[in-house]
């Protein structure tokens, strides 16, 4: 059984039962695959007696994306599972517990998290998340900070770049949302009805400039070990606890990309809320409470990542040079808003949508939301270098709705 193969659910069962005092013995267990089965398979196994359950989650050699499948690397799982451990000791309690990782199997053994929803879900669902916010700073100044040259041996951090070199999954990333959405290419997945507005952004010299700018920074700049694919479908959450799930695109990559990621996909449900919200009065309630946790994260981010480089910072000029903490903030505050304003405009006119938009029912409804995402992601991306406040980036917003 250990030489890869994807398993079935009878297979997933016995090596949920080999696994040493999980289940009583002689349990008897069910198993159901819930992933999407694009690039992963995730098995849900469950002993209805003990009540106990798992999540099996096992790596694909290829993605499969409308009916073609290219392949991809089973060392994926490898880093997904080493960077879930690695979140568990800098950001406890944020990240499922892996229990188990099988290299031949590419398989990871986890926390089962099924009393907990997918937020981009629950957003579309009109649910709150107030600790979200508290949370997910937490989480990213934290895993940030010390995977960064200011927060750890920067000889091991060296190592550490090796052991997360992700060349295949960041290639997907660098195409997908550094490229495609600017050219014209059969890669990409536009209505017919927003046509010129994608069309604009293959012919805005401007828009180009700042993309290939922060593609650049994507490509070049080992900041901090990053999650890498940090967007609501990433989190699961109920208004107490947040858990964030799935870094297989975890590198080391600038900073601003994993922070971006997270108000990008709140903006996108920003957008979305032309539908989701009942009327005019509970759809701007809904997004003045997203636009607000959108400034909380940042703030609470901000707050953290210096009051922890105060603590524990290791570089000495860093610590010291007069200015160089406020510089250096102000640089990442501007990177998060260049990045998200890419990860907004690539899930309207690139390959990989979110449900947020596309599941909207009504052709006029979507259109518009479209139509709002795609002028929110263009002013975010021309404003990035000039910003100096997260309020900008509100203003940004309000003028293009
Ligand atoms: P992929 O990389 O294929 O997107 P994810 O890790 O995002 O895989 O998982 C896909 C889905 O499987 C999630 O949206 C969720 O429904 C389910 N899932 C994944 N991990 C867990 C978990 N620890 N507990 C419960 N469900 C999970
Ligand atoms: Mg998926
Ligand atoms: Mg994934
Ligand atoms: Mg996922």
């Amino acid at each position: 059984m250990s030489s890869y193969h994807p398993l079935t659910e009878q297979e997933a069962i016995e090596i949920a039962q080999s696994i040493d005092g999980f289940f009583p013995a002689g349990a008897s267990l069910s198993c159901k695959e819930i992933g999407d089965g694009n690039l992963n398979l995730v098995f849900h196994i469950t002993d209805s007696v003990s009540g106990k359950s798992l999540i099996m989650k096992q790596a694909l050699p290829y993605a499969k994306v409308v009916g073609e499948s290219w392949p991809l690397t089973l060392d994926r799982a490898r880093i997904e599972s080493e960077k879930l451990i690695l979140e568990g000791k800098l950001a406890p309690g944020l990240v499922p517990v892996v229990y188990k990782y099988d290299k031949e199997l590419a398989l990871t053994v986890m926390e089962d998290l099924s009393d907990h929803v997918i937020m981009r879900h629950g957003l579309i669902g009109g649910t709150r998340y107030p600790l979200f916010a508290d949370h997910i700073s937490t989480f990213m100044a934290r895993t940030l900070f010390f995977t960064s040259d200011l927060g750890m041996n920067q000889q091991e951090k060296k190592l550490q770049v090796k052991t997360f070199i992700n060349p295949e999954l960041c290639k997907i990333t660098e195409d997908l949302i550094f490229d495609d959405p600017y050219t014209v290419t059969p890669n990409n997945n536009i209505s017919p009805a927003i046509a010129d507005a994608a069309d604009a952004l293959t012919r805005d010299g401007e828009l180009h400039f700042e993309v290939a700018l922060l593609r650049d920074k994507f490509l070049t700049n080992a900041q901090a070990l990053l999650h890498g694919d940090l967007h609501t479908g990433s989190v699961f959450a109920t208004p107490e606890s947040t858990k964030v799930i799935d870094p297989e695109f975890a590198f080391y990559g600038p900073m601003g990309f994993d922070v971006g990621a997270v108000i990008a996909n709140l903006l996108l449900n920003y957008a979305g809320q032309e539908h989701w919200s009942a009327d005019d009065l509970a759809r701007s309630d809904f997004r003045q409470y997203l636009l607000n946790t959108i400034v909380d994260t940042w703030k609470q981010f901000e707050e953290k990542f210096r009051a922890l480089w105060n603590e524990h910072g290791i570089d000495r000029l860093a610590n010291s040079a007069p200015g160089y903490q406020d510089f250096y903030m102000r640089r990442l505050l501007q990177d998060t808003i260049g990045f998200a304003g890419c990860k907004i405009v690539r899930r309207i006119v690139g390959l990989s949508h979110v449900a947020d938009i596309d599941r909207i029912p009504d052709d006029a409804k979507r259109e518009r939301a479209q139509r709002l995402a795609l002028e929110i992601g263009t002013r975010l991306i021309k404003l990035n270098r000039n910003a100096a406040s997260i309020e900008q980036l509100i203003e940004e917003v309000k003028a293009a709705s």
